[in-house]
């Protein structure tokens, strides 16, 4: 997969803060408080599709090693959503994970850290 120039130099400014967000997140026993769900669901269309945004996602699920952090947190229809259960990005519909990568800096940080995409970044 392509990542666009404007997605990457997002990335490349947030993958440093995310990384840490990821660490504090991975020690943080409390849930998110209601109003960064409510910020996360309020920030966009369905990432992975662009319907109208009922759930939040965590980008890698909490079972998978996730973390409870707005960091891995997105907007998603209940479609997208139920249909991603407990699969990794990597596991997903390819056209979903792609809409994704497109749309969201978090999901294509977590694209690139599952599959090594920043090799075809250069
Ligand atoms: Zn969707």
């Amino acid at each position: 997969m392509l990542i666009p120039e404007a997605v990457r130099s997002a990335m490349a400014r947030a993958s440093t803060n995310l990384r840490r967000a990821r660490k504090k997140g991975a020690t943080v026993a409390d849930p998110v408080s209601a109003d960064v769900y409510r910020l996360v669901l309020a920030s966009g269309p369905c990432v992975y599709c662009g319907e109208p945004p009922e759930h939040v996602d965590h980008i890698r699920p909490l079972s998978r090693d996730g973390w409870e952090h707005e960091s891995n947190l997105v907007p998603a229809c209940e479609h997208c959503n139920l249909s991603k259960r407990e699969k990794l990005l990597s596991e997903w519909t390819p056209d979903k994970v792609h809409h994704g990568v497109m749309n969201s800096v978090k999901v294509a940080i977590e694209y690139a850290r599952q599959t090594g995409a920043e090799l075809v970044m250069k």
